[in-house]
Formats: C-alpha cells, sequence, structure tokens
C-alpha cells in the first residue's frame, strides 16, 4: 500500500504534468506575470463555470473575504453575523475592519450555520450574514436568504472549502457555491478543491455596480490609473498561479467526483457503529454520487464517548494521518473571546470541538487506503 497522506498534492500533480507545464512555460515565455492573458483566462473561464456575471481575482481567500466587506461599503461598529466553527479567516476579517463579530452556533448534523441562531443574533445594527459552506457542503442557504431579505442584509458566502458545489433550492433550481449570495468569497490554496501552486483568492457576484466598486478595492483603489478615489488594497492573483488554475479548472467536477466516491467508500466501511457518526449530506440518506451540495473537502466524522483523542492516538501510531478542524471555537480563542457570548449559545459547537476528526481525503486515495483506515477505526472503536 501506499504511504497514507492527508492531501496528496504530488500525486496529483502527476496526471496533469503537461498541461500545467504547459500553461506555466507560457507564463514563463510571455513574462506577463501580472494581470496577463492567463488571469483574463481564468476569470471568463470561472465565470462560465459558476455561471456568475463578474469573477475578480485577488491574492488568497481571506483578502477575498476583506474585500467583499470593504465593497459593500460596511462601516465600523456594524455587526456582521458569522459561525462560531470556521477557519479564523472569515472572523479575523470582521475584526480587521473595525466591523462587529456576531458568532452564532451551527447545526450538529451539517455542521454548518444554524438559521435559528442567525435569526436570534440580528439587532438594529446587523449588515451582514458570512455563512461558511464548511468542510464542503453548502449551508442551509434558502433559509438563509429568507432571514437576509426579512431583515434587509447582505450576504456574503465563504466558499473557501466548497468549490464546484451545487446547491438545490426547494423549487429544483440548481445553482453553484459561491452565486447563493450577494457576493462570495473563495480561496485557491493549494488543499483546496481547486487549489494553485501558492495562494490565490477570487470574489464572484452578480451585481455590476458591486463588481466596478471591488475591482478598483483590489488594484489600491484606483478606477482611473493614478486617481484613488476609494481607500483600496494590493490584492491580485499572480499570472502563474492563473496558469496553474487553468490547467485545472477542466478537472474541478472530475476531482470533486473522486472525493464524493471516496466519501461514499468511507461511510460504507464506517456505517453501522455505535460510536462514529457519519457525515450528513442534506436531502440525502447516504452518501452517492448524486449528492452534488457536497464536494468533501473534508470527510469528517463524530467520535463519541470521548473516544477521539485515544483514537487520534491509535491512527498516530498506525501512520495515518488526520485533521482536526476545528480544535478551540472561535468564541473561546483569545483574538476574539468578547463577554457577549455566553456558552450555552454554542452547544453544538462546543461538543463538535471534543468528537470531529477529519480523515484523509484528496484526489488520489486508493480503495485499499480507505479499506485499511476504516478497518483500523472500526477495530479500535468497538475495543
Ligand atoms: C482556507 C479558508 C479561508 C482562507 O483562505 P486563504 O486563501 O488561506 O486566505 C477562509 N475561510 C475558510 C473557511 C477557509 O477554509
Amino acid at each position: 500500500m501506499k504511504k497514507i497522506q492527508m492531501v496528496d498534492l504530488k500525486g496529483q500533480y502527476e496526471g496533469i504534468k503537461s498541461e500545467v507545464d504547459t500553461s506555466i512555460e507560457e507564463v514563463l515565455n510571455s513574462s506577463a506575470f501580472i494581470n496577463g492573458p492567463m488571469v483574463k483566462e481564468f476569470q471568463s473561464s470561472l465565470e462560465n463555470y459558476l455561471g456568475v456575471k463578474h469573477v475578480i481575482p485577488c491574492a488568497n481567500g481571506t483578502d477575498a473575504l476583506q474585500i467583499c466587506m470593504m465593497g459593500l461599503g460596511l462601516k465600523p461598529g456594524d455587526e456582521v453575523i458569522t459561525v462560531d466553527f470556521t477557519f479564523a479567516a472569515t472572523v479575523e476579517v470582521i475584526a480587521l475592519l473595525n466591523l462587529v463579530p456576531v458568532l452564532v452556533d451551527i447545526e450538529v448534523d451539517t455542521f454548518n450555520i444554524d438559521p435559528v441562531a442567525v435569526e436570534k443574533a440580528i439587532t438594529p445594527k446587523t449588515k451582514a450574514i458570512v455563512p461558511v459552506h464548511l468542510f464542503g457542503q453548502c449551508a442551509n442557504m434558502e433559509a438563509i436568504r429568507e432571514i437576509a431579505e426579512k431583515h434587509n442584509l447582505y450576504i456574503i458566502e465563504d466558499n473557501a472549502q466548497a468549490m464546484g458545489a451545487v446547491y438545490t433550492s426547494k423549487n429544483g433550481q440548481k445553482q453553484k457555491a459561491g452565486t447563493l449570495g450577494h457576493v462570495a468569497a473563495t480561496s485557491f490554496f493549494p488543499s483546496k478543491n481547486l487549489g494553485c501552486y501558492g495562494d490565490g483568492g477570487a470574489i464572484f457576484t452578480d451585481d455590476d455596480d458591486l463588481a466596478h466598486t471591488i475591482r478598483g478595492i483590489v488594484n489600491h483603489g484606483m478606477y482611473k490609473r493614478y486617481h484613488h478615489d476609494v481607500v483600496g488594497v494590493n490584492s491580485r492573483l499572480d499570472s502563474i498561479q492563473a496558469a496553474v488554475l487553468n490547467a485545472k479548472l477542466p478537472k474541478l467536477d472530475e476531482y470533486n467526483a473522486k472525493r464524493r466516491a471516496s466519501a461514499q467508500k468511507y461511510s460504507d466501511g464506517l456505517k453501522g457503529q455505535e460510536n462514529i457518526v457519519l457525515p450528513k449530506v442534506t436531502g440525502h440518506d447516504s452518501i452517492t454520487d448524486a449528492c452534488d451540495n457536497h464536494v468533501f473537502h473534508q470527510y469528517t466524522v463524530r467520535i463519541l464517548n470521548g473516544k477521539r483523542d485515544a483514537l487520534m492516538q491509535h491512527l498516530s501510531e498506525n501512520n495515518v494521518p488526520f485533521g482536526v478542524y476545528y480544535p478551540i471555537p472561535l468564541h473561546r480563542q483569545k483574538a476574539y473571546a468578547d463577554a457577549r457570548y455566553k456558552e450555552e449559545d454554542f452547544t453544538a459547537t462546543n461538543q463538535l470541538v471534543k468528537e470531529v476528526i477529519s480523515l484523509p481525503m484528496h484526489t488520489e486515495l486508493d480503495n485499499g487506503q480507505i479499506d485499511f483506515i476504516t478497518k483500523l477505526i472500526k477495530n479500535f472503536v468497538n475495543k
């Protein structure tokens, strides 16, 4: 058996080496390293793929989130609701802009933002909601959209983990994750579902005015050369990263299908165990190829009865990598702790930080490796 890795970028590269190398060489030969044709090409390919009017590439996913909030004109003191159970970048940019982060709990079975908690957290100062499509599954966007419309709030999707996921509304309408709110941010960090070979990010919106504003913000607030109308930032996707993304975007659906097949294999191997809660795909009894609202950035199970930490030890001893996303709720992080937060409002997050474990998930996993991992876990939790 090949050595099991948490992510396998090398193995993936070997399968697309000629496309990637040709694309990168084109940049080297043109020397158009910034804002070259590769970036324009990626922008329009991604607009087509997502079915969105505007893609604005930028330097990374964290910048993308920050620029969304700047573009919407959020002002110091405005409240922004987001989840307690996410990567820190989501709340970090809210704090950096002197907006007020309002952390809310998640649904214990989907790991995603709880619409009931969102509605409870709304005050006259609330301006925006930032749902995070955690681990690759879309949040309950119909409920979030209803709340946003009722209270006149912006929706900023954090789509860093769900590139390629498809959200199906009750009326059957299908839309890609990242096109479900007013504006969305994504990351092309190497290990994301659509990753480049360095840092990269993008912003998506259908709103022409907002897109125009944001195109200026990413470029030092310039709408005309050397005329700075607003305070901006310098946030660009470089052409070499765009070259990698141009080679990889045509593979994204195939890669996501592979992730889903691996998730299905994991769940088949781990089902029926008393101490294991398998990831839930909304609207489906089990994981199948049809579960397109989940692209399994992570395959995350819950280990009950206090056995998670012992299982971590056991996996380490057997050279099986794993991750714990996330071990500490944001409301208990030094930087974001606040007297406003009450422990009883975070029961799901507080429970999950002790139960979750993410298993190796990438496009190069093979069935033998998954069998090995599931048997190891089953034998352990049944002891
Ligand atoms: C990765 C990630 C980000 C940040 O992306 P970077 O490109 O690393 O800045 C933001 N939010 C979530 C949920 C992420 O997973």
